[in-house]
């Protein structure tokens, strides 16, 4: 291909509002345009990479049995009614209605569709295991889409569909998906880690996340320092405390804080640490408004009080409300004297203290030497605190240590949650009927390409691995006036294309200096370039990912990248 003649509108500015690196570089190489807020188009470039992990995606999916199929992007209400998500989803899933009212939505994730699939065509024990994919469009409107294709509002998505006769079958065909999406990554050349994961809106019991190490990742990730042991921080069980001898109770005592507002502001005023504090916010969780407590230098886990509610929809509430139920400005909640009969739910380390301070319900007033046993009864005690480095690990007791990563992949075993709210059974071999036994398993491409570029890259651009490049090989002649340059040039180019390389010539009338800062902006994992030695016979040959560059024969040249593509 010769760039001459392409469209590919680099551009050397960082662009204002990318906030990551991946971001940026996918604007700046011209591989994806903004459309809207959340919504992209993969320019040709892109949509090169982008079609290179698809295919990894799809080979690997081929190879583990999987069959592909497309189903609508669109679906009507009545699908996800059944399972209870046309609710569930809450103002995350896209409605519309057609032009005689009925309603759809543009599915979120496809469970529904392919169970419906499968119990309409599928009524025998001897029919199973199947397991079904698709690798297409998904809309979710997204709290807040950011990270360009990373968080996006329409993406694609390989979604793949398991169904089993047993549990055991079940665990064959996780397992089976499980060694495909670890091929699948070690193919992309990612770095990953597999941490246990909330089920989410999924519902189900196991389920796995292969998360992509990254400083700008937006999950925490907690792991052991001693086993194997890894879990998302929505997900890791934070152990009760152990509550060993009471103290003696002092007396409650209200104390005047005026304009004391953060736990740290206070610490110093009453000369506390953090650990004598327990914090209330106020929680709107599906239009209720709950107290939530925990210790002072902790956060509460919204994926853990989102569960322990089964909610929808979960927001701090706003100071309307918070000034409502506690009679006080924002600032001074607390669990005695609300105004409002509201439940209220204590992290069980809260049971652990004694003598603490809490909000008094009054605007500048704080409560000393709180007791739990002695002074107010939660409505539950629960483990709603996120967990945080240092942290016992739940299987070995080691500390935990915390990172950040990227989620590209989850895998679940949804068991028949389903397949009983939709009917797709299946006749046993004794005759009975059953209900089938699921599984779930999802791959973001375009976060697939994105985690691909953070984890490389360097100050002049993509450092593709050649699995993924949208092109292999870059030929740079560095004058387009020399006529043995470009002859050797486009001999090179019309070699390794009939070789069946993806190659790239710049044919473009540009200083050598302008053509391989763009070669190694979009990241060509291999440069030939042709220059003064071309009368010589000789090109320059440099990988993307070194410095150095080594001369050779144009020959020599294309024999070595034959050579490196077909390694991969
Ligand atoms: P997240 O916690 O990041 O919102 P999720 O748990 O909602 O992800 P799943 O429903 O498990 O994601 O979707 C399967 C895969 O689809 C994810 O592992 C991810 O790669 C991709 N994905 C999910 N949401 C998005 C999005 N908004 N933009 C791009 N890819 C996404
Ligand atoms: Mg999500």
């Amino acid at each position: 291909m010769r760039i001459s003649g392409m469209f590919m509108p680099t551009q050397r500015e960082i662009p204002a509002d990318a906030e990551i690196i991946s971001h940026q570089l996918m604007l700046r190489a011209g591989l994806i345009r903004k459309v809207a807020s959340g919504i992209y188009s993969f320019l040709p470039m892109g949509y090169r990479a982008f079609r290179k992990v698809e295919n990894i995606v799809r080979e690997e999916m081929d190879r583990a049995g999987a069959q592909e199929l497309s189903m609508p992007a669109i679906l009507p209400a009545e699908v996800y009614m059944a399972s209870g998500r046309w609710d569930k989803f809450g103002p995350e899933m896209f409605r519309l209605s057609d032009r005689g009212g009925r309603s759809f939505c543009l599915g979120p994730t496809h469970e529904e569709p392919f169970t419906e699939a499968v119990r309409d065509h599928v009524h025998s024990y001897r029919q199973l295991p199947v397991t079904l994919y698709q690798i297409q469009h998904k809309y979710r409107d997204e709290k807040r889409p950011r990270f360009g294709v990373m968080r996006a509002r329409e993406f694609v998505m390989k979604d793949a569909y398991s169904f089993d006769a047993t549990e055991e079958g079940l665990d064959r065909s996780y397992q089976t998906m499980y060694e495909a999406y670890c091929r699948i990554f070690d193919r992309c050349g990612l770095d990953y880690i597999l941490v246990h994961a909330d089920s989410g809106a999924m519902g189900g019991s196991g389920s796995q996340e292969f998360m992509v190490k990254s400083e700008v990742g937006e999950d925490a990730i907690a792991y052991c320092t001693a086993c194997s042991y890894a879990a998302n921080e929505e997900k890791a069980p934070c152990p009760a405390p152990e509550v060993g001898a009471p103290e003696p109770m002092l007396e409650k005592e209200k104390v005047h804080t005026p304009d004391f507002r953060t736990i740290e502001e206070l610490m110093d005023f009453l000369k506390l640490p953090p650990t004598d504090f327990a914090k209330t916010l106020m929680y709107d969780i599906d239009g209720k408004i709950v107290a939530v407590m925990v210790r002072g230098d902790r956060d509460v886990n919204e994926t853990k009080l989102k569960n322990l509610f089964d909610a929808t929809e979960l927001n701090l509430a706003g100071p309307a409300d918070v000034e409502r139920v506690t009679g006080a400005k924002v600032g001074f909640a607390g669990a005695i004297g609300l105004k409002e009969e509201i439940p209220v739910i204590a992290d069980h380390e809260i049971s652990a203290m004694s003598n603490f301070v809490v909000g008094a319900n009054e605007t500048d007033q704080h409560l000393k030497n709180v007791n739990r046993t002695r002074d107010f009864a939660p409505t539950r005690i629960a483990d709603i605190r996120s967990a945080v480095e240092g942290d016992p690990c739940p299987e070995c007791g080691s500390p935990l240590a915390m990172c950040r990563g990227i989620e590209v992949g989850h895998i679940f075993k949804l068991g028949t949650k389903y397949s009983e709210a939709l009917g797709c059974n299946f006749l046993d071999s004794a005759g009975a009927e059953q209900p089938m036994i699921m599984g779930c398993y999802g791959i973001g491409i375009g976060r697939t390409l994105a985690a691909v570029i953070e984890q490389n890259y360097d100050d002049n651009g993509i450092i593709w691995p050649i699995s993924v490049a949208p092109y292999s090989v870059i030929i740079v002649p560095t004058n387009s006036s020399d006529e043995t340059i470009n002859t050797m040039a486009s001999d090179l180019h019309d070699k390794l294309t009939e070789a069946g390389v993806e190659v790239l010539l710049d044919d473009r009338d540009e200083r050598p200096g302008v053509k391989f800062k763009d070669a190694d902006l979009i990241g060509i994992p291999i440069r030939i370039t042709v220059g003064r030695k071309a009368g010589e016979g000789k090109v320059e040959f440099k990988l993307r990912s070194e410095s150095a560059a080594t001369e050779m024969t144009p020959e020599e040249a294309a024999a070595k990248a034959l050579e490196l593509i077909r390694q991969g």
